[in-house]
């Protein structure tokens, strides 16, 4: 009998403790005000390095945003997309040859997003939003002929071979901050970046902040997206 109340009390023991450990857990897990960045591909979809993008991604249980380029799109690519689309990343406008566009006509402009606009329409069912110039080029002419929000970022030179994964990782955990997109690629052979994220999206969990798309960026952070204007970080610009 003695034994049996000694098993009960260290039977209670074990699950008043084990209760107050969540609850320590969670409180936290939740400050007071949340931080928040977004992460953004350019350059896909491919069935290479978007696809170690996105199990990447699920690995650490966070979304992204996915800046397609029309021409990249067909029947093998178009399912990589709908998987992100699927795991809750936003597909968004990166033009469709990735011209430098300042140096295109209004109707050329215009040509350029409506075809990328409808493939990702065809293959996703949801118009895009948001735009990002190819190589952050643009002028007044595409402000006035693109109806969707412009966004930049903070990049870390990803496009670059000779930035090796753990630059590229030290150079995102300095640029951290609240509101920030940052600016990377899911191009072919950029594994360096998939590498990086496997480093960034802990350490920057153990810092407090939450990986969210960049619509939902904006949102949460209740700021409406304006014309005429380009955002890096959305709290700043
Ligand atoms: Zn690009």
């Amino acid at each position: 009998m003695k034994n049996f109340i000694l098993f009960l009390l260290s039977a209670c023991l074990l699950v008043s403790c084990g209760t107050n450990k969540k609850k320590a857990e969670n409180e936290t897990l939740a400050p007071v005000e949340q931080k928040l960045v977004a992460l953004s591909f350019d350059d896909g979809p491919n069935t290479s390095t978007t696809v170690q993008m996105l199990n990447m991604l699920e690995k650490h249980g966070v979304k992204g945003s996915f800046y397609v380029i029309g021409r990249n799109i067909n029947d093998s690519s178009a399912v990589v997309m709908k998987r992100a689309f699927d795991m809750g990343c936003d597909i968004q406008n990166h033009s469709f040859s990735h011209a430098n566009m300042k140096e295109l006509s209004a109707e050329e402009i215009k040509d350029e997003i409506q075809k990328t606009t409808d493939l990702i329409v065809k293959y996703v069912g949801v118009q895009p939003t948001f735009f990002r110039p190819p190589f952050i080029s643009y002028n007044q002419l595409m402000y006035d002929n693109i109806d969707l929000t412009f966004i930049s970022g903070m990049g870390v030179e990803d496009w670059m071979p000779s930035v090796t994964a753990e630059e590229r990782a030290k150079r995102m955990m300095d640029m951290a901050a609240d509101g920030l997109i940052y600016l990377l690629h899911d191009m072919p052979g950029n594994e360096a970046t998939v590498q990086a994220l496997d480093v960034v999206i802990p350490e920057l969990k153990k810092q407090g902040y939450r990986f969210v798309t960049v619509p939902e960026l904006f949102k949460a952070k209740n700021i409406t997206p304006q014309r005429n204007k380009i955002y890096s970080n959305i709290l700043t610009d």
